[in-house]
């Protein structure tokens, strides 16, 4: 019995040294391209400033009113009190009103 045990462990850690392999490409292929995607979308978000779908352009560093009231100076999209700490889904144009979605959101 335990002869049989050692043989089942063998065989899998065979298999495991002989296909592991196929299991880290297939999981690279998925995380590489959505890391990718999100490094981009913080990139947009980092920059200095962003434009509203009507291409006006908006600063993303400023004086920056969040919904738990605090204003502060700070980047647009999160609050930075250590007590909040909550991420802007959209804020308002500031020249035509229109909403602008925060980048690192966007799927
Ligand atoms: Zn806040
Ligand atoms: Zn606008």
């Amino acid at each position: 019995m335990k002869k049989i045990k050692l043989l089942v462990w063998v065989v899998a850690l065979a298999a495991a040294a002989a296909f592991g392999w196929v299991v880290g490409l297939i999981v690279l292929a998925v995380l590489v391209p959505q890391t990718l995607a999100y490094l981009l979308r913080l990139r947009l978000a980092l920059a200095p400033e962003t434009k509203c779908p009507r291409g006006h352009s908006l600063e993303q560093y400023g004086t920056y009113r969040c919904s738990c009231g605090r204003v502060r100076d700070s980047w647009i999209w999160q609050c930075p009190s250590p007590l909040c700490r909550r991420a802007a889904g959209w804020v308002r144009c500031p020249t035509c009103g229109i909403a602008v979605d925060n980048p690192v959101l966007v799927r």
